[in-house]
C-alpha cells in the first residue's frame, strides 16, 4: 500500500513546477516542525495554548499536501497559507511568544524568503517581502512604545523553546534553499541536453546524417560574416541518373545512394571541409584555405564513388572559387551553374571556376 502512494507521488513529482515542488518541500518540513514544536511544549511544559497554533499549522500543511497532490488551486492556496500563517500565527506569537520574541523576526525572514521560492507570480513575492519588512518594524516599535502589549513569561521555558524555533527556522530555510538549488540545476542540464538534442535534430539531415541545407548555409554565411579563411571553393554535387535508381531499384536503394554518396564525401573531404545535403540528390561542400591543384585532386577523388554493391554510382559537379568579392549566395549560384555546365556537357564530370558557363 505504502509502495503504491510513493509510485504515485513519485509520479507527480515529475510534473510538478519548481516552484510547487518547493511548496510541498516546505509544507513537509514545516509539518515536522509543528509536531516537533508540539512534543517540545510538551516536554518543556510549555502554556498548551501555544500548541493552537501548531494544531492550525499542522491542519494547513495537510490542506496544502492534498491540493498539490490534486494539482488543485496551488497558487491560490500558497497566497493564502504564506498570508495566513503570516496574520494568525507569526504574529501573534509575538505577543503571546513570551517577551522580547525575537524569533519572530527569524519566521518573518523565512517567510519572505519562502514566498521567493514557491510563488510564481512576481508581485506576491515582493508583497510579502514588504509585508514582512513592514511587520518586523512595527512589531519592534509596539515592543518599544507600548512594552505593556506583550505578555512576558521568560524563563528557562522560553530560552529552551528559543533555541528550538531557531533549530526549526535554519533548517526549513537550508533544506528549502539546497533542495531548489540542487532542482534548478538538475532542470537547468535538461534543458541544456534538450537544446543540444533539438539543435542537432535541426542540423543534421536525417537521412544521410550530413548537415542539412540549412545548417550548411548558417556555416557558409557565419564563414563570410568573420572573414575566416584565406581560400574557398564551394563544391555542388548531382547524383546522375538518380530517378533511374529510385524507378529501377526502388526508393529504398536511392536512399541507401544517398547515404552513400554522403559518407563517400564525407571521407574525401575530411576536416578539410563541411559537407551538407542541399536537397535530393544534390550535396554541397565548401572548402577552406586549400590551392587549386589540391581541389582539383580533391574533386577527381570526388568523381571515383565506389560502387554500391554492384551498382555503380555516377555523379557530376561544379566547383566555384572565391574571388574576393562574392558573397555565400552568389558563390552557390556560380557553383550551380557549373554543375549545370557539367550535366550539359554530359554528366560524370566536374567543372571548375575557370570553365566557360
Ligand atoms: P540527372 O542525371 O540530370 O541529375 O537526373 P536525375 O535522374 O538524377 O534526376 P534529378 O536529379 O533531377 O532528380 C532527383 C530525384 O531524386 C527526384 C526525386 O524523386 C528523388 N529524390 C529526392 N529526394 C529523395 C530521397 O530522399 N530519397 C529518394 N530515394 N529519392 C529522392
Ligand atoms: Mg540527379
Amino acid at each position: 500500500m505504502s509502495k503504491k502512494i510513493m509510485q504515485k507521488i513519485a509520479e507527480s513529482d515529475r510534473k510538478l513546477s519548481l516552484s510547487d515542488y518547493i511548496f510541498r518541500v516546505f509544507l513537509t518540513l514545516v509539518l515536522c516542525a509543528a509536531l516537533a514544536s508540539i512534543i517540545g511544549n510538551i516536554a518543556t511544559n510549555f502554556p498548551m495554548i501555544a500548541n493552537v497554533k501548531w494544531v492550525f499549522v499542522i491542519l494547513l500543511c495537510l490542506l496544502g499536501l492534498w491540493l498539490v497532490y490534486k494539482a488543485l488551486y496551488v497558487e491560490l492556496f500558497k497566497t493564502l497559507a504564506l498570508l495566513s500563517a503570516l496574520c494568525f500565527v507569526i504574529l501573534p506569537s509575538w505577543f503571546y511568544g513570551g517577551g522580547d520574541n525575537t524569533i519572530t523576526i527569524l519566521y518573518l525572514m523565512m517567510m519572505s524568503i519562502e514566498a521567493f521560492l514557491v510563488l510564481e507570480k512576481s508581485f506576491c513575492r515582493w508583497l510579502f517581502t514588504v509585508l514582512s519588512a513592514v511587520s518586523c518594524v512595527a512589531l519592534l516599535s509596539i515592543g518599544y512604545y507600548f512594552p505593556h502589549f506583550i505578555q512576558k513569561t521568560g524563563g528557562q521555558n522560553v530560552f529552551m523553546d528559543t533555541l528550538i524555533q531557531i533549530a526549526i527556522v535554519f533548517t526549513v530555510i537550508i533544506i528549502s534553499i539546497a533542495i531548489y538549488t540542487k532542482r534548478y540545476r538538475q532542470q537547468h542540464e535538461q534543458l541544456i541536453g534538450a537544446n543540444e538534442k533539438l539543435e542537432k535534430l535541426a542540423s543534421i539531415d536525417i537521412l544521410s546524417g550530413i548537415y542539412n541545407r540549412r545548417k550548411f548555409l548558417e556555416i557558409l554565411d557565419a564563414l563570410f560574416v568573420k572573414q575566416g579563411f584565406e581560400s574557398l571553393y564551394l563544391v555542388m554535387l548531382d547524383i546522375d541518373h538518380f530517378k533511374k535508381i529510385n524507378d529501377t531499384c526502388g526508393h529504398h536503394t536511392g536512399d541507401r545512394a544517398i547515404r552513400h554518396v554522403a559518407e563517400h564525401c564525407r571521407n574525401i573531404v575530411g576536416n578539410r571541409g563541411n559537407v551538407g545535403r542541399y536537397g535530393g540528390d544534390e550535396f554541397v561542400i565548401s572548402l577552406k584555405n586549400l590551392d587549386d591543384k589540391s581541389v582539383e585532386k580533391l574533386a577527381q577523388q570526388l568523381c571515383e564513388v565506389p560502387v554500391l554493391g554492384e551498382m555503380p554510382i555516377q555523379i557530376s559537379g561544379g566547383i566555384a572559387k572565391w574571388q574576393g568579392e562574392e558573397d555565400a549566395e552568389i558563390l552557390m549560384g556560380k557553383a550551380d551553374d557549373l554543375l549545370l555546365l557539367a550535366k550539359n556537357r554530359g554528366k560524370g564530370r566536374i567543372c571548375f571556376w575557370n570553365d566557360k558557363t
